[in-house]
């Protein structure tokens, strides 16, 4: 039936409130928090094979995120997955990214305060196709420039409030990059959609520490966690862009990328402007992971 197949393919299945529903047709009311505080929550776990990869540590950081900010979620965790994979095969989806938010909803009128009455928060998910593994990016290494960090002081909540994460990659995109490295205090933070790490020339894996400065990446945690069951030597600390620009190898993590070297830094090479051998070697080692507890 490839007319059908087609079909699917041009209008994925989108779930919003309950209701799976063509993506075309998915929609929510202009009086939703989400559209009007950006007073919401979302998280993006990959799909390899067709299973969620580290779901459960995606779910963790969202009961996490929606708790510090009093937001009740509209449907227990269990069955957020269920969702999640019904949402995923109904897609027929193999490689991937399942989008999720949910948001405070939608009142009777605008007002900033949480609503009274009883509101039911939104919860919307869709997926996008993504060849993740192959990505030949991946292969070649990114560019990534530096900007301000301009946001909030609670970046370790994964909130919709992501305008200085859009500006931020726009200037990337106008640059020719791929990630914006975000400067706070004269240390990078972490990417726009990323988590940053070095490896300096003592083999020392670095990344900054979890903190309200950054968001507490599930990718990094699994990286950070795999490194060291090899022996590899991490230090959680700050490191500045002229540490990354003397460091051996750079490379960002997230679930849409898994691990993904950094060839150069605001147009400076990092090392040799290649790929460097642990960066992929902690790519593979994280691929070996993903499939192997893929749910
Ligand atoms: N930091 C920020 C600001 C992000 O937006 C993301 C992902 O979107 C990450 C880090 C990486 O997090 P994860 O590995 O959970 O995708």
């Amino acid at each position: 039936m490839p007319a059908r197949q087609q079909e699917i393919h041009l209008d994925p299945i989108a779930y919003v409130n309950g209701s799976f529903v063509p993506l075309s047709d998915a929609k929510v009311s202009i009086l939703d928090r989400g559209f009007l505080f950006a007073d919401g929550i979302y998280e993006v776990a990959a799909v390899l094979d067709g299973k969620l990869v580290d779901n459960a540590s995606h779910l963790a950081r969202l009961e996490r995120s929606v708790g510090e900010i009093a937001l009740k979620l509209p449907e227990t965790v269990a069955r957020i997955q269920e969702i999640q994979k019904e949402l995923v095969a109904r897609n027929k989806l193999v490689s991937g990214l399942v989008y999720l938010e949910v948001t405070r909803g939608a009142d009777k009128a605008r007002d900033f305060a949480f609503p009274k009455g009883d509101v039911r928060p939104t919860l919307i998910m869709f997926t996008s196709e993504k060849e993740i593994v192959d990505a030949p990016s991946a292969r070649t290494g990114i560019n990534v420039i530096t900007v301000p960090d301009i946001r909030w002081a609670r970046r370790d909540i994964k909130s919709v409030a992501l305008l200085a994460q859009v500006l931020a990659k726009q200037a990337a995109a106008e640059a020719g990059a791929s990630e914006a490295w975000m400067i706070e205090d004269g240390f990078v933070t972490e990417g726009g959609s990323s988590s940053a790490f070095i490896l300096t020339q003592d083999d020392v894996i670095v990344t900054r520490q979890n903190s309200n400065a950054i968001l507490p990446g599930c990718t990094r945690k699994a990286v950070v966690a795999l490194a060291e069951e090899r022996q590899l030597r991490v230090e959680e600390r700050p490191f500045t862009v002229t540490e990354a620009l003397a460091a051996k190898e750079a490379f960002i993590t997230s679930a849409s990328v898994f691990v993904q070297p950094v060839v150069a830094i605001d147009g400076n090479k990092v090392a040799n402007g290649k790929p460097g051998p642990v960066a992929r070697r902690l790519r593979e080692i994280y691929v070996d992971f993903a499939k192997a507890t893929a749910v």
